[in-house]
């Protein structure tokens, strides 16, 4: 029998709709290959654009959708112009994060040889590690409900020990299916200020605690500002980094930095039962509508959905085309003729998903 999982689809605001479309494109394709599964897409409305039709960014109806769905795909939401009374920008995605309680936030950084990387490697090494960003709590707790006067402004940040044991056994799992797949170097490091903040003493603390029931893995720690050095000078040490959500959110772009650009980083947002996968960037409104957008941070994070699908519900074809996916974007950026301007080339939006279709025709 064909396995069918529910998808909820949000095409999002800027170039958000233009790279989701090749996408959806893409694992149809994928799909129709074997038929061995089936993806059924439903769109939801959310974002800024649909605030100023509704003044509602994410309305009751799409959360529902979204809770009752197997994944949820999202491109980009946001527009700078478009706000709340407040003065804060529009960003269901954060909403769902803290909805969902989506605690793990996972950024792989992978550049291996032929792709091209603004760090120099001397020995031409392989950069393949993974940023795991506790995604619904630390300094973006009072999001939205910071305190301000004429004087002063307060945030708090918050580590509580249910969210840091579960981030914690995530990052740990991860790295025993990254080194069980032949990709890890089987070492998790929690990436922390301990040295000054009680708070991060108390996560790595309970980092360790956790680490014991992971006795095939090495558990390491390291300061955030000696880690940024270390992304620079040597990220092909790195396997699975696990930090705090506001040292998390700088470091993965310093990782997207890494990969070439923004256009370039997958993402996925993953809790217990539910799972959002969208690229790192945002809605890109200054190059919208332009048919310009790179579509392969949509389409890698398309590919992180398909091996979450396939690895949950022990689907062995989902995870072998989440594999053949990412290999075909690799094999479209190492020929270097279709790619988009922000990296370096001047094909459209969809000459570039067009050749990882084709790629995947060959394969
Ligand atoms: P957010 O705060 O929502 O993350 P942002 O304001 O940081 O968004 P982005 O929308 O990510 O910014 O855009 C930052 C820059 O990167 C812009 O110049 C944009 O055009 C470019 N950019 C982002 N995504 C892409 C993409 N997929 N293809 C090409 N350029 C992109």
């Amino acid at each position: 029998m064909v396995s069918e999982f529910k998808i909820t689809v949000f095409e999002g605001d800027g170039i958000g709709p233009e790279i989701m479309a090749p996408t959806l494109k893409i694992l149809e394709h994928l799909q129709n290959t074997h038929s061995a599964y089936s993806l059924i897409f439903s769109t939801a409305a959310a974002g800024a654009a649909h605030y100023v039709k509704t003044k509602e960014s994410l309305p009751e109806s799409s959360l529902s959708l979204a809770r009752s769905s197997d994944a949820i795909l999202l491109s980009a939401m946001g527009l700078p112009d478009v706000r709340y009374d407040d003065g804060t920008e529009i960003s269901p995605q954060i909403d769902l994060r803290k909805e969902f309680n989506l605690y793990a936030g996972v950024r792989p950084v992978v550049v291996r040889d032929g792709k091209s990387c603004p760090l120099i490697r001397p020995n031409g090494e392989t950069i393949d590690f993974v940023l795991i960003r506790e995604s619904t709590e630390g300094l973006f707790h009072t999001q939205g409900k910071g305190e301000v006067t004429e004087t002063e402004a307060k945030e708090t940040l918050l580590i509580t020990r249910q969210v840091s044991e579960k981030l914690f056994d995530f990052a740990f799992n991860y790295a025993t299916q990254r080194k069980a797949a032949g990709v890890g170097k089987g070492h998790v490091t929690c990436v922390d200020k301990a040295n000054v903040f009680r708070a991060f003493a108390f996560f790595r603390k309970i980092f360790y605690e956790r680490a014991k029931n992971f006795p095939d893995i090495d558990a390491r720690h390291a300061y955030v500002d000696a880690t940024a050095l270390w992304m620079v000078q040597q990220p092909w040490n790195f396997d699975v980094l696990v930090t705090e959500n506001m040292f998390g959110d700088i470091l993965s772009d310093l990782g997207a930095g890494i990969l070439g650009g923004l256009g370039l980083a997958p993402s996925a947002d993953i809790g217990d039962d539910h799972a959002v996968f969208q690229p790192c960037h945002g809605s890109a409104p200054d190059i919208a509508g332009k048919g310009i957008a790179n579509p392969f941070a949509m389409i890698l994070s398309a590919s992180m959905m398909l091996d979450w699908l396939g690895h949950r519900h022990n689907h062995r074809q989902m995870i072998l085309d989440a594999a053949l996916l990412k290999e075909a974007v690799n094999a479209v950026l190492t020929d270097g003729n279709s790619i988009t301007a922000d990296i370096g080339g001047n094909a459209t939006t969809t000459t570039a998903a067009n050749a990882v279709l084709q790629q995947l025709t060959v394969q």
